[in-house]
């Protein structure tokens, strides 16, 4: 008899939590494995995030750690940090572990059902597409027609509630992701200087031993944080805030203009993030 698995990756974002409460509630009966893949380069929030989540789901989620952690690949790319271009982080991080765990059984004839957290507002994307003729992906909250605000509610109505980091930072757990916003890098620094400080330390390093990218793209940290630009890129925020507020429909409820975090650092409908590690 033909194996099968359900998997579901929960990545510390809005999108994959509501998928993962939406399959509680409508496929209960589905012998759902959800993992999560740590890079050991995480916020303390997400943990936090996933533990309410555990919490409703009343299951445990798997955590895939890197048999190699972080330093391990920084030393192998000759200290250069990740960026848009060498993206190392998500295939050493994020799907190097994600093909060690389901490898074995795709290679044995088990069929792998994979949910995937894409909703139904997103233009295509690419990067969820099955990778193995034995896995076969289901994108069920776009099926069910869930667009943002039907994630934001679903997750509410479960008291789940959203990442803590999307009160000042609009996707991503990894704490030194390269697709952040200079105002991100900033709040980076005014939530967790620790954190902060470990990224300026790496890109030393980087910089030092030659790496043509620094974290933010234009200058190094220790400049992005002196006092003076700091106020520019908060000025330069607020700016875009603005405008952005001007452009939003207003909700007939309340009056006020619709705007999340997302909308206002715009940065929810590029094609910059991927489904493994933005969702
Ligand atoms: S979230 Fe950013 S830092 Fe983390 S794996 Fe993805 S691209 Fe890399």
């Amino acid at each position: 008899m033909t194996r099968e698995r359900h998997i579901l990756g929960v990545s510390g974002g809005r999108d994959s939590a509501a998928l993962a409460v939406y399959m509680r509630q409508h496929h209960a009966e589905l012998p759902l494995e959800y993992f999560f893949t740590d890079t050991g380069k995480e916020l303390p929030e997400v943990y936090a995030f996933l533990d309410r989540l555990e919490g409703f789901l009343g299951r445990s989620i798997l955590r895939l750690n890197p048999d190699r952690d972080f330093d391990f690949w920084l030393s192998e790319y000759g200290n250069f940090l990740p960026s848009p271009r060498t993206r190392w982080c998500t295939r050493q991080l994020k799907l190097r572990p994600l093909e060690h765990w389901l490898r074995r059984d795709l290679d044995d004839g088990v069929i792998v059902h994979s949910y995937v957290a894409i909703r139904a507002d997103e233009p295509t994307r690419e990067g969820y597409q099955a990778t193995h003729p034995n896995m076969q992906v289901y994108l069920p909250l776009r099926d069910a027609g869930y667009d943002k605000a039907g994630v934001i509610e679903m997750l509410r109505q479960a008291d789940v509630g959203e990442p803590d980091y999307y009160s000042w930072r609009s996707r991503s757990g990894c704490t030194f992701c390269f697709f952040q916003q200079k105002i991100e890098w900033v709040r980076l620094a005014e939530n967790h200087r620790d954190r902060f400080d470990e990224a300026v330390a790496y890109e030393k390093t980087a910089l030092k031993d030659g790496s043509p990218f620094t974290w933010s793209q234009g200058e190094s940290l220790t400049d992005l944080i002196a006092p003076a630009r700091v106020e520019q890129i908060k000025a330069d925020y607020a700016r875009r805030r603005e405008r952005l507020h001007k452009r939003r429909p207003v909700n007939p409820l309340s009056g006020k203009p619709v705007a999340t975090i997302d909308d206002i650092y715009g940065v929810d409908e590029s094609d910059a993030g991927c489904v493994v590690c933005h969702k």
